[in-house]
C-alpha cells in the first residue's frame, strides 16, 4: 500500500515559478483534493501536512496564487497573516490590495473564502470589519482601519 506521500508526490508535476502542481481531482475553487481513508483533504494541506509533521489548524495559504500548487515553498500557514494582521494594526501597512502585503492578504482572504468562511469571518480572523474585507477581495481596499479588540 501506498503512502500518503507517495500518494501526494505520484500526482505532482513541475509548474511554472517552482509550483509543483497537482494533477489529480481539483475541487470548484481549484483546489487540489486527496481521498485520504474516505475523507477529502486539500492536497496542499497534506503537503504542508508532511512536510511539518502535523496538521495545520490554522490555514495554509499560497504565496504563488496557484490553488493547485503543493510546493510547500510557496506554502505558509496562518501565522503568517498574524503577522500581516501586526503590520496593519501598527499602521505600517500603506499598501491597498496592489502592494505586495495587500496581494498576500487577498490571497489568504480567498483562500478562507475558498474554505466556506463568511467575510465577517475572515475580518474577524484578520482584525478588520466586514467591509474592508468585502472591498479587498474586490480589489479595491486601502485599509486605514486599526483593530478593534475584542
Ligand atoms: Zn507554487
Amino acid at each position: 500500500m501506498k503512502s500518503l506521500k507517495e500518494k501526494l508526490e505520484a500526482r505532482l508535476i513541475p509548474g511554472e515559478n517552482d509550483c509543483l502542481e497537482w494533477t489529480g481531482y481539483r475541487n470548484r475553487d481549484g483546489y487540489g483534493q486527496i481521498q485520504v481513508d474516505g475523507k477529502k483533504l486539500l492536497a496542499h494541506r497534506v503537503a504542508w501536512m508532511l512536510h511539518s509533521g502535523e496538521m495545520p489548524s490554522l490555514l495554509v495559504c499560497h504565496t504563488c496564487d496557484n490553488p493547485r500548487c503543493c510546493n510547500v515553498e510557496h506554502l505558509y500557514v496562518g501565522t503568517h497573516t498574524d503577522n500581516m494582521k501586526d503590520k496593519v494594526d501598527r499602521g505600517r501597512w500603506k499598501g491597498g490590495a496592489k502592494s505586495k502585503v495587500g496581494a498576500v492578504m487577498v490571497l489568504c482572504m480567498r483562500e478562507m473564502r475558498s474554505q466556506g468562511l463568511s467575510n465577517r469571518q475572515i475580518g474577524k480572523f484578520l482584525g478588520l470589519s466586514r467591509e474592508p474585507v468585502r472591498r479587498f477581495l474586490l480589489g479595491i481596499c486601502e485599509v486605514r482601519e486599526t483593530s478593534t479588540q475584542p
